[in-house]
Formats: C-alpha cells, structure tokens, sequence
C-alpha cells in the first residue's frame, strides 16, 4: 500500500475481464512520432519505463491493421510486423505491467498517398480536420466491412498471441467506428446508417467478433469519445447509448471526449483547461455501465485522483501527458515522494513533437532517449571522478536540467551560472505572459531538485567573460545559453533583416527588450511580428492587447502561429485574439519599419503599408485563417 492511506485506494487491484491490473493508474496510448514508430526497440525502452514506473496498464498504439491503412504510428497488418512488434509487451512484462494494444482504422482520416488505394469511410465525405482530411474517401461497400472487421479480428489475434494482454477497440478522435457512430459522417441507407442502432452496428459487431476470438484471454477494451463536442461527431446522449448496448461486450470503458477537428479539447492545453476538464462528461459515465472506465483530463493531483476512484467516478486514472513528464508518478505517490513528482504542465511540446519527429517532454527529457541515449528518469551514471568542478553558463531549462543531472551524478561541484536575476531563461518571462503560469512549473520544479542537491550552487546576476569562467577551475564547461531573437527582425521569409530595425531606435522593441529590459513601447499602436511560427508571436500579442494596445500581428506564415497548431495553443490564441479586437495578417511578410508605420510585402509581392486597420470580424477571422 501507499505512504499515506489516504492513497491506498489507487493501489487497489482492479479486475479487467480475465485480467487484473495491480493498481488504479492506466496508461493511454500517444503519438510516439515516425522515428520511434519505425525502431520497435526504442518504442519497447519507453513503454518499459512506464511500466517501471508503476503503471498498472501500459497501452501502446495506436496501431493500424490493414496495408491501405498504415500510415501513423504502429501496424499489425502481417504476422512480420506482429513478430516484430512482440518486443513490446515482452518489455512492458517485465516490470509486471498489463500491456495493452489500441487498434484503429483511420477512416476519412487515413491518406492512400503511399499505396495509392482509396481511402475507406462510411460515407464520402472529406474529413474536417486541416491537417488530416486530404482524400475524398470512397464509401465502404458490405463486403469492404466485412473485410475490416475481418482484418480486425485477425489484428486481435495476432496481438494477443504476441503477448498483449488487453486490445483496445479504438472508437476514440474522429475513427472509423466514429465516422459510422456520427450522423454528420455517416450517411448511408443502409444497415449500418440512418438510426442510431444502425449506426452503431459497425462497432458494435466488431467488438462482439473481438470479444469472440479473443475474449477469453485477453481483456476487451473500447475507447470512446464520450462527446465529440462539435458538430460533426456523437454526442453524450448517444454515447451513453452506445455505451449501454456494447456494455456486456466490453471489459472496461476508456473515456475521452473530444474530435480532430477540434483536438484541442482532447489535448487539453493548461493555459486554457484546468486540470481534469473532460471529467464534466467522462464523469457521467458510471451511471451507464456495469463495468470499470478509465478516464482522462491531465490528472496530475494525487489528492484528486484519490478522490475519483474513492468517491466511484472512475475505476483507473488514465494518463498519457502526465506519464510522459512523470512515468513514475504512480510509484513517487505510492512512496510519497510528492515534492519529486514531474508535473505534466501542459504544454503539448510532446504532441508537436509526437507528428513529425519523436516524442520529446519539457518536464523529462529522457521521454524517447530510454534506448538511443540510454537515458532513465530515475537514474544516473555515478561519476568516478568527484572531485571534478563543472561550470554550467546559462539558467534556463536546459541549463537547469543539465546542472540537476550532473549533481545527481555525483561531480564535486556544479556551478550554475546566469547573467539575469532570475533562474528560467526565455521560460521565466513568457511563463508571464497570458495564461502561461502553469509552464513556470518547469522552472520551480528543477530549482526545487537543485535546493536538495548539496553539491549545485547558483549564482545569479552574473555575466561570464573567458577570464571569469576560467577562474572557476572547472574541469568541463556547459553553455546552455540558449539563442536570443534577431533584434533587427532578420527573417527567414527574405533572408535578411527588416530595413529600419534598429533595436537603439525607440519604436523597435524585441521580445527581450520588452518584456525583460522593460524598454517602454512609445504609443499606442502595435505591429507584433511572428517570425518563427511558435506560440512566443502571438502570446506577446495577447499580453499588449491586455496592455490597451491596438495591436496587428503579422505572419509570413500561411497562418499564425503555425508550428504551435498540433499542440492546441495556436487555434485558441487566435481566437482570443480576435475576440480581444487584434488584427491578424497571415501571408504577408514585413520589409521595412520607420517611425510612421511597417512595409509589407503580400504574396506577389505588393506593398503593404501599415496593416494595422481594425477589420470587422469577418475579414480578421478569415485573415486568422
Ligand atoms: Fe506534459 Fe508538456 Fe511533457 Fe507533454 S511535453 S507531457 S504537455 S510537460
């Protein structure tokens, strides 16, 4: 049991058809990125952790099935890949975790760019969401579902007999069993559209052939969006629906709400939902069900964790983020080791990451290195030579993770050196700005490692020459001064800086100058410029609009904020912006400053003089894109 008996109650077993998960903490599957999807070894290190951690459940996906589908994260469309992908649960075993598989049919959603087939839905409808959504995808004939759900079950046996424990029959963001379940989505004639039973016959049946294979040895679990909260996906009422005729097919409930096209509510960015948001619908589910559900909602407090499964609104704490940032956030709860707990802060930099490279996390940059880098949350390297001195120049993150890490491997002594009063770097005064508070976690919970740790000492307000830094004596010297941005807006759109730039003038002001120099901004009017496409544009466009400022933001980028989208920032800081009566231009890249005004160059290359011209609110919401 747990330090505190107040948490007993996540340590109680829990029963899960013919498993038993050891404990109340399940985690959810997650985008570990193309680079890891493809290097089975890596994907294994990683889930190992978790399980070592203390993760009852350990889900791996999601996980694709059919060749026309295989387009993101895992497949099990073969007995190759199968044999392959058994490393997986073989690592998650053993640290005794219950390993879980979610497979999924894209639907709409999937791309046949690499195999060049058509793409299969209930109906053909192109999908909602931007970034997914490029084919019209044909309509499923009867024999194309009965060959799914053939390739379905023939997935589940296939996982179960390398090992998994639990398979996930994944109708969860927008999938195919949603696309059948959504009257938007779904809008065929025939047995499987029109009413809601018709609708539902799709997953329905899968599940029931699932359970039919497999049933007996492994556990059934069906993922469900609860609500999609958007038009085009299933509401409560029939989720709840859903849930009550598939309940005797089923072994547990996985809860989540949210569609792709509005992902953000699935993603659950901090600065715009508190902790446990989705529980105002997942938490009316038990009502419905006879069987355990696992629920979500960026769950990092213990004490409330302890109280849902007290107080019976949910069986298992479901998590992905916060076993990213903390994988053994169940353990460190158990032991009470509270104050060392890497608290997920929600910054979605893992979901960014999660598309195009591999996972990464802001809060434990070991997340994706277990394997490659040989890299433990929890352990480190003893260094031989103690007596060693190192100098680390720079108190931001990565300076402050780096200093943690080697006085925790042991050198003699650690000094973390930076120019500014404060420790954080960049991180310390965008944590600032609006909303952002909850990403100042990533700087108090590494200062809070660093004051246990004899052998690091800090100091602040000093700025280091060669001469300085060599009269520390240290043996290795680590510059983790990170990058400042270009003062004179040197851009990537022209390759050259923004003619009249000049950072001495008093109507130029870079991100540093204004919100660390405290350089005054002299009137009233504003054109902030998002260069680099991340969230630092547009945030600091926020904060000058709450300063009274009329305030453009100007993008060369098709849209603003545009590296920021698959985290779930970007979206909700254009629209508070507009709101907030900011001007947004995408698509037009600045050439030039001068007293009066800003130069813009638009697509073809006309000029733009001074784009800061309050708009109704269509046209901003259009130029928002
Ligand atoms: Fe949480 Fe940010 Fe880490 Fe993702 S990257 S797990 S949101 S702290």
């Amino acid at each position: 049991m747990s330090a505190s008996s107040r948490y007993d109650v996540l340590f109680a077993p829990v029963r899960i058809g013919p498993k038993t998960a050891a404990n109340r903490f399940y985690g959810l599957p997650y985008a570990l990125g193309p680079g890891m999807d493809q290097d089975v070894e890596r994907a294994a290190a990683h889930y190992a952790v978790r399980a070592e951690g203390g993760w009852a459940v350990v889900t791996c996906g999601e996980c694709t099935f059919t060749e026309d589908t295989r387009w993101l994260g895992l497949s099990l469309a073969s007995d190759e890949e199968a044999a392959a992908m058994a490393r997986l649960p073989e690592a998650i075993h053993e640290h005794g975790a219950l390993a879980s598989l979610e497979l999924s049919h894209p639907g709409a959603i999937g791309n046949g760019l690499d195999l060049r087939v058509p793409v299969l839905a209930p109906s053909q409808l192109q999908f909602d969401a931007a970034f997914f959504g490029r084919t019209i995808p044909k309509a499923m004939e009867l024999a194309e579902i009965r060959q799914v759900q053939d390739a379905y079950v023939a997935a589940a046996i296939r996982a179960r007999d390398i090992g998994f424990d639990m398979v996930n029959v994944y109708g969860g963001h927008s999938n195919l069993f949603m696309q059948f379940l959504s009257p938007f989505y779904n809008q065929r004639t025939d047995a499987y559209g029109g009413t809601f039973a018709n609708r539902a016959r799709m997953w329905l049946e899968t599940i029931e052939r699932v359970r039919e294979a497999i049933g007996d040895d492994c556990a059934v679990v069906a993922r469900i969006a609860v609500d999609a909260l958007g038009p085009a996906g299933v509401d409560l009422d029939e989720a709840l629906g859903f849930i009550r005729a598939a309940d005797h097919l089923v072994d547990l409930w996985d809860l989540v709400v949210g569609a792709l096209d509005n992902s953000r509510v699935d993603l659950t960015p901090s600065r715009a939902y508190p902790e446990g948001y989705a529980l105002e619908w997942t938490g009316k589910v038990k009502a419905h069900t006879a069987k355990p559900v696992a629920a979500n909602g960026r769950l990092t407090s213990a004490d409330l964790m302890a109280d849902l499964v007290r107080n019976g609104v949910v069986d298992m704490v479901a998590g992905a983020r916060p076993g990213i940032a903390e994988p053994f956030l169940p353990e460190k709860i158990r032991s009470g080791r509270f104050l060392d707990i890497a608290e997920c802060i929600g910054c979605n930099q893992c979901a960014q990451r999660g598309f195009v490279g591999s996972i990464g996390c802001v809060q434990n940059p070991t997340a994706g290195e277990e394997r490659r880098r040989g890299w433990h949350p929890e352990r480190f390297d003893e260094v031989d030579a103690d007596e060693l001195a190192v100098l680390v120049v720079g108190g931001g993150p990565a300076g402050l993770e780096c200093a943690t890490v080697l006085g925790r491997r042991g050198f003699g002594i650690v000094h973390l050196v930076d120019a500014r009063p404060a420790l954080g770097g960049h991180l310390e005064w965008f944590s600032r700005l609006p909303g952002f508070r909850p990403w100042a976690r990533a700087i108090e919970l590494r200062t809070q490692r660093i004051e246990r740790l004899p052998n690091v000492s800090i100091e602040l307000g000093r700025r280091l020459g060669a001469a300085t830094v060599l009269g520390y004596e240290a043996s290795v010297v680590v510059v983790a001064t990170g990058a400042a941005w270009a003062p004179d807006g040197l851009l990537w759109a022209t390759h050259a800086p923004i003619a009249g730039a000049d950072p001495a003038l008093p109507h130029v002001l870079s991100a540093e100058a204004l919100m660390v120099e405290g350089k005054p901004i002299p009137g009233r009017r504003v054109v902030v410029v998002d260069g680099e496409g991340e969230l630092v544009g547009a945030a600091l466009a926020q904060h000058l609009v709450a300063e009274g400022h009329d305030v453009a933001v100007v993008t060369p980028w098709p849209v603003l904020a545009i590296h920021a989208e698959h985290g779930g920032e970007a979206p909700i800081l254009r629209r508070e912006l507009l709101e907030a009566g900011a001007v947004i231009h995408a698509g037009l890249v600045p050439v030039a400053v001068d007293r009066d005004g800003v130069t813009c160059l638009d697509e073809i290359g006309r000029e733009v003089r001074n784009p800061l011209r309050r708009r109704g609110a269509r046209d901003a919401a259009r130029l928002a894109g």
